[in-house]
């Protein structure tokens, strides 16, 4: 099955679009293929994933959770930091030796490691048969048939319009009751640390209709919360005409044609007022104060803004090209308190041991958390990636040991403020929706407040979707524990 670089089918961009009349010729041939899937990384690659499934269902394809009976194997990738490349890595390995016993399965790459590495894992180590980018999963009928055919296939095309509008996602590992809905794709920001405007391409908004509709279909099928997905939502723009191609095009249309954030997280609440809201990710620089007040507004649209901060430090910021300064962000926060108070949920992503960082300005970022005292925080000690700005432009000067202390002691002070906002929950009664048992006992139920925070309590008559009060009367720093009361 091995090819050489003349065998590898390149697909086209002209090849590209004409893939939605392959799925329709081929969607009535009735066989039955068996798809396992594995997900690495943020979000939307789980939500990505959903939409794979959905395409090649159309194909015949059911999934698995079983690799060993699987016709094709997909995994979707993650470059954002060189240890989940590393994870994946060893996962292809693992696929290929069961492809040694199993010749006939066809293993694919999809996602952000596609664009970075598709010779690398076609063409020197030939351990992949498809290589697929996040853009073109339109595609994948065509590339396995290829595949099929005896050739290795691949289509790592970025494109400015594609959003899968139109696809709806077969919900893959769901509770029944939550669920993510991709309202834009792609990262216009060009954050130094950040692969992902290289791997995922333009930002681009997706119709709201069709997010809305999507989010109807969810609460009639029993689901009780969606979260919106995107890179960076509060920049989410859509304009009704479709001549106008990304981002920077729909900026310049008048105000009154767009729809933003704000308007489309209205337009998702009113679904129902039974249907939780919650959206993810908002960059500091965009967080407006029309989106609280739209969350204030509605008291479906969950009280929690994960607003990544990455450092507490405005020089560092500036070379993290942020384009914000610690000041903003503070003010950020600010307006955040007085719109939603102090019950509303704040998270971060941080990063430890940016390129020339010092002590003094890693305690920077220990005194912004200190200030914001946020609920919960991704924290990561920074991962040099290639082709971005800080690899082109930056020494990467800190030594991993002192990453690691740093890293080490954003830990520990995230976990203290965890405790002491954990603790301001306590003796209150806090509206939860139920997604199912407890992790460590089926007498217990769990779910999530408002604020996105984890809340177990005993079952008595109570069901996974439902609502239920609970007043809090215990907690750690990463869960509140308490029983129903009725209200
Ligand atoms: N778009 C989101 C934002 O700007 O907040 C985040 C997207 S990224 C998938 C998730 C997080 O990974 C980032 O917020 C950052 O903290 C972290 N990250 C990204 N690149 C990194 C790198 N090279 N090294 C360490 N952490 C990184
Ligand atoms: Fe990466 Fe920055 Fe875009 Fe987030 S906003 S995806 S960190 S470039």
């Amino acid at each position: 099955m091995n090819k050489g670089i003349s065998d590898i089918a390149v697909i086209s961009e002209k090849e590209n679009n004409n893939t939605a009349e392959l799925i329709s010729k081929k969607s009535n041939t009735g066989k039955s293929k068996k798809l396992y899937v594995e997900s690495y990384g943020c979000q939307m690659n789980f939500s990505d994933s959903e939409i794979v499934t959905s395409i090649l269902a159309k194909e015949g394809y059911d999934t698995t959770s079983d690799m060993e009976e699987a016709d094709l194997i997909l995994i979707n990738t993650c470059s954002i930091r060189d240890r989940a490349e590393q994870t994946v890595r060893k996962r292809l390995i693992h696929f290929n030796s069961l492809k040694k016993r199993k010749p006939e399965i066809t293993v694919g790459v999809l996602g952000c490691m596609a664009e970075r590495l598709k010779s690398k894992l076609l063409e020197e180590e030939k351990i992949v048969d498809l290589v697929v980018g996040p853009d073109a999963y339109r595609d994948l009928p065509n590339l396995v048939s290829q595949v099929d055919e005896g050739h290795k296939a691949v289509n790592t095309i970025l494109s400015r319009e594609e959003t899968y509008a139109d696809i709806s996602p077969v919900r893959l590992n769901s509770n029944g009751v939550t669920a993510f809905i991709s309202i834009m794709r792609g990262c216009d920001n060009m954050c130094s640390f950040c692969v992902v405007p290289f791997t995922r391409g333009r930002e681009r908004s997706r119709d709201p209709l069709s997010i809305v509709n999507e989010a109807s279909d969810l609460f009639e099928k029993g689901y009780r919360e969606v979260t919106l997905l995107g890179q960076n939502v509060d920049s989410y723009k859509w304009s009704p005409n479709q001549e106008l191609k990304g981002k920077a095009q729909i900026e310049k249309v008048n105000e009154q044609e767009i729809v933003n954030f704000a308007q489309l997280l209205e337009k998702v609440a009113l679904v129902h007022p039974d249907l939780r809201v919650r959206f993810s990710t908002s960059h500091p620089k965009d967080l407006t104060n029309e989106v609280l007040y739209t969350m204030k507004r509605h008291e479906n649209i969950c009280k929690y803004i994960h607003l990544p901060a990455q450092s507490g430090n405005s020089r560092v910021l500036e070379m993290m090209n942020r384009t914000y300064t610690r000041d903003w962000y503070i003010e950020r926060i600010n307006a955040i308190r007085e719109v939603l108070g102090d019950e509303c949920g704040i998270s971060s992503d941080m990063i430890a041991g940016f390129c020339t960082e010092t002590e003094e300005e890693h305690h920077d970022t220990i005194s912004l958390m200190d200030y914001v005292q946020y609920d919960f925080s991704y924290m990561f000690m920074y991962s040099e990636r290639p082709g971005t700005l800080a690899e082109k432009k930056y020494e990467d000067n800190n030594s991993n040991e002192v990453k690691k202390k740093r890293l080490n002691e954003i830990i520990e002070k995230q976990q203290q403020l965890s405790l002491i906002r954990n603790k301001m929950d306590l003796n209150k009664v806090h509206k939860v929706l139920i997604e199912g048992f407890s992790k460590r006992s089926d007498d217990h139920l769990q779910g999530r407040n408002s604020a996105n925070k984890v809340v177990v309590f005993p079952k008595e008559n109570y069901k996974k979707g439902q609502y239920a009060n609970v007043l809090v009367t215990e907690c750690t720093s990463a869960t509140l524990i308490g029983a129903a009361v009725n209200q």
